[in-house]
């Protein structure tokens, strides 16, 4: 996997000091794009994996990571994207996620694969759906259009329907 780019701290990606990750490639091509460099698989540079968690780890302000693309969790990303969630974990268990993802929900719990449910139970929120132009509107917070929703992940899974977080 590449990765477009890395913040160290940022407060403008999730509730909170975090860390954030884009990485490269997203099969999505949403108009009007604001990234649309990162679409490609080979974008950036290499992702180390090693060398990003040593820099969360030494930010004592972080209160968690976002991981944001590109889309972390196309079939292409996912599985490394979901590694680095659980060494992230390892060494800062009380991170919590942002996951920003051109899917649905409804579109990833369809896909009923182990992988993307293992990855969904270690996220605690997810940005979901593509971006839309029509939709977009100059003072959503964390996100870029209306249709993309901003879901406590742990409490949709426990009561099996979509729950918003509350921002
Ligand atoms: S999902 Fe995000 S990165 Fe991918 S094309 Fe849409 S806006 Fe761009």
């Amino acid at each position: 996997m590449n990765m477009a780019g890395f913040y160290d701290e940022s407060i403008s990606n999730g509730l909170g000091w975090r860390a954030v990750l884009f990485v490269s490639g997203c099969p999505h091509n949403c108009p009007g794009c604001q990234n649309k460099i990162a679409q490609d698989f080979n974008y950036g540079q290499k992702f180390n994996k090693e060398e990003i968690i040593n820099r969360i780890c030494e930010n004592s302000i972080l209160k968690g990571i976002t991981i944001s693309g590109g889309e972390p969790l196309c079939k292409e990303n996912i599985a490394e994207v979901g590694q680095f969630i659980k060494d992230v974990k390892k060494v800062r268990p009380e991170f919590n996620v942002w996951c920003y993802s051109g899917y649905t929900f409804e579109q990833l719990a369809a896909r009923n694969d182990e992988t993307t449910n293992k990855v969904l139970s270690e996220i605690d929120v997810l940005v979901d759906g593509r971006f839309v132009e029509s939709e977009k509107k100059p003072n959503l917070k964390f996100r870029g259009s209306a249709n993309q929703r901003i879901i406590d992940i742990p409490e949709t899974l426990k009561v099996h329907k979509v729950v918003s977080l509350d921002i």
